[in-house]
């Protein structure tokens, strides 16, 4: 059995062929900086397809293509939006100290970086989200205060796949003048995103979530004077962040932006009947079992289920050695033997977070991988369980 079957899309996506042609030759052919660019220069090359991928980064999430600035990830995005806001904001002395609104089931990246700023003094409120995994709109209202900046909610958790209503939240903030940044990380290219009518200032998205490579992704940013450059260095992207440009990254960010908007609808659909397929299929098969957060609000390529009676770390060793790559926590969780802080947050207790299973899918999950994960993942609940 050297079939791997990996339900682990969420943590990162493999790269795809036509996405890794396209960046090929900007190693070695056209390597040139592209901010050498002159007319006939070897940095126009360059310089030509850098801009080229931003065209279809603005039109896979319907923005234009100067609000678009290539990050090194969807990490350096979600840092840059929240304290290149808050710096910006105490600095011109907008409000004596900053404060900010977020969520407590966030990524890492929005929530150690909030963390980071509280030791700078600023302020921060972290909104308790249910069991359904979707903030409450009202909970944003109530948490407002008059110096508040900035919210930062995400679009679609990475864990559990909830959509969050960022177009109501939106209006929320825009109402009192606050600004308003969601991590799309999971839903750019998955599900449609349209930066108009979601209504954000700031939009954070990366590459390797959707078949492109990894330590490249993007911040959306409507207007370049509502934040700070987070990285300081020879003017790059409008000034708003310094470093010579990854041009294959970002090149093959612009290929798979472009794929994925060409695939969007159907992948949708057919991932959509696969997860509903498997979610089915294992509930039937095992006894126990419960899904972990709204099933209808959510990104078609994800499932996190609940077992009762399992601990998720045997039995994720045991489908890894049956060829299944699944996760208990997120990726960034996986040392920890903690219980997943978005599980925790939604009112899970930590024996249900421990018992729980994130199965996520992508563009090369067949039919075939679905039908082998439902045949074999219940009779390793079984056993697992015989020994308990
Ligand atoms: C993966 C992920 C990130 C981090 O993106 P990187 O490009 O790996 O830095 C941020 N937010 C969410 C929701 C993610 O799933």
């Amino acid at each position: 059995m050297n079939r791997i079957v990996y339900l682990d899309h969420a943590a990162t996506t493999p790269v795809d062929m036509a996405v890794l042609d396209e960046m090929k030759p900007y190693f070695m052919q056209q390597f040139a900086n592209p901010m050498t660019f002159a007319h006939s220069s070897p940095g126009d090359a360059a310089h030509v397809a850098v801009e080229e991928a931003r065209k279809r980064v603005a039109s896979l999430i319907g923005s234009s293509a100067e609000e678009v600035a290539f990050t090194s990830g969807g990490t350096e995005a979600d840092n840059w939006a929240l304290k290149g806001v808050m710096e910006r904001v105490s600095r011109e002395r907008l409000h004596r100290n900053g404060h900010l609104v977020t969520a407590e089931f966030e990524h890492h990246a929005v929530l150690h970086s909030a963390v980071a700023l509280q030791r700078q003094g600023y302020e921060v409120t972290y909104v308790k989200v249910g069991r359904s995994g979707i903030v409450d709109p009202d909970d944003i209202r109530r948490a407002m205060r008059p110096n508040t900046a900035l919210v930062s909610i995400m679009h679609a958790n990475n864990e559990i796949g909830t959509i969050q209503p960022i177009a109501e939240i939106a209006r929320i903030a825009h109402e009192k003048g606050v600004l308003m940044h969601t991590d799309a990380v999971q839903t750019v290219a998955h599900i449609p995103v349209d930066v108009r009518a979601l209504d954000v200032d700031f939009l954070s998205a990366s590459a390797h979530k959707f078949n492109g490579p990894k330590g490249v992704g993007l911040l959306y940013v409507r207007d370049h004077n509502s934040l700070y450059p987070f990285m300081d260095g020879g003017g790059q992207e409008g000034g708003l962040r310094g470093s010579t440009h990854n041009v294959p990254g970002i090149v093959g960010l612009g290929k798979a932006a472009q794929l994925g908007k060409e695939r969007l609808a159907g992948e949708f659909k057919r991932l959509t009947v696969l997860r509903n397929r498997l979610h089915e299929k294992l509930t039937a098969r095992i006894e126990r079992l419960a899904a972990n957060g709204d099933m209808e609000c959510r990104v078609p390529q994800n499932l996190n289920i609940r077992i009762d009676g399992i601990d998720n770390e045997p039995l994720l060793m045991a489908m890894n050695e049956a060829g299944i790559v699944a996760a208990g926590g997120s990726a960034c969780n996986a040392q920890e033997t903690l219980a997943s802080h978005v599980l925790t947050s939604i009112g899970c207790d930590l024996k249900e977070a421990k018992s729980s299973l994130r199965l996520s899918l992508g563009y090369t999950t067949t039919d075939r991988d679905i039908d082998y994960a439902v045949d074999v993942i219940p009779g390793l609940v079984k056993f697992l369980r015989s020994m308990a």
